[in-house]
């Protein structure tokens, strides 16, 4: 588990200033979403997070520790994308096994991992398929399994669910907080779709233009939304 706390964050693409000094505090095993229409800064506050991203001010840290001059492998976060980011040319077990890498694990310590993550997401019969055979929702689960299988503190989702059907998004978010509540792992999901938010986070944090408008539990959103952009938002009657 981890906390990760931002302090001041700045981001900006040459003259244009993206993230306009967010601070946001994510507690242990939180599970906290990230909404906001399209180009609101998401992405780059979660990639920032991440590693990703270079920070142009401000401060991320992971359990107290200031990772802003840190690379991605030693920030111990997982991230998942939106375009899954798998190989289709090498089996599921492969995929899942790029997440370890950089590890110093044995080959058959990594291939008892591979099983364990497998297992844990219903993917065990699927090991030795290759992605091109597999439906969307078992893609997503293969990007999930190649982030778990390091036993990260903390998962950072960057619109997973968007390129799914209805049904299934309904689904994988049921699975994904399933997973969080097994794993106890902190999380941070970004996403534009409020219904997403709404049903998923423990708390959600309303960004627009690079700034936070509102945090707050969705009750709390839903209740007192700070303004008519929240409310139009978050959809409550106000
Ligand atoms: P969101 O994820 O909320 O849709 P992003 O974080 O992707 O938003 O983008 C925020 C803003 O930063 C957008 O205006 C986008 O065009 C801009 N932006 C993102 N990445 C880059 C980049 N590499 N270079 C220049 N501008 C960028
Ligand atoms: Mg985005």
């Amino acid at each position: 588990m981890a906390t990760i706390e931002i302090e001041r964050l700045v981001k900006r693409f040459g003259t244009t200033t993206v993230v306009h000094g967010i601070d946001l505090s994510i507690e242990d095993g939180e599970f906290v979403v990230l909404v906001g229409p399209s180009g609101c800064g998401k992405s780059t506050t979660l990639r920032m997070i991440a590693g990703l991203e270079e920070i142009s001010a401000g401060t991320v840290r992971i359990d107290g520790r200031v990772v802003n001059e840190r690379q991605p492998r030693d920030r111990n976060i997982a991230m998942v994308f939106q375009n899954y980011a798998i190989y289709p040319h090498v089996t599921v077990a492969d995929n899942i096994a790029f997440g370890l890498y950089r590890s110093n694990l044995s080959k058959s310590e990594k291939r008892q991992r591979v099983e364990q993550v497998a297992e844990t997401l219903g993917l065990t019969h699927l090991l030795e398929r290759r992605p091109s055979a597999l439906s969307g929702g078992q893609r997503q689960r293969v990007a999930i399994g190649r982030a778990m299988v390091r036993d990260p503190a903390a998962f950072l989702f960057d619109e997973p669910l968007s390129n799914l059907d209805a049904q299934l998004r309904t689904q994988m978010r049921i699975e994904i907080k399933r997973l969080h509540h097994r794993l106890g792992t902190t999380s941070v999901f970004v996403t534009h779709d409020q219904v997403e938010a709404m049903t998923m986070a423990d708390r959600i944090v309303v960004m627009r233009e690079g700034r936070i408008l509102q945090v707050g539990t969705p009750m709390e959103l839903y209740e007192n939304p700070v303004d008519v952009f929240t409310a139009c938002f978050i959809g409550s009657p106000t």
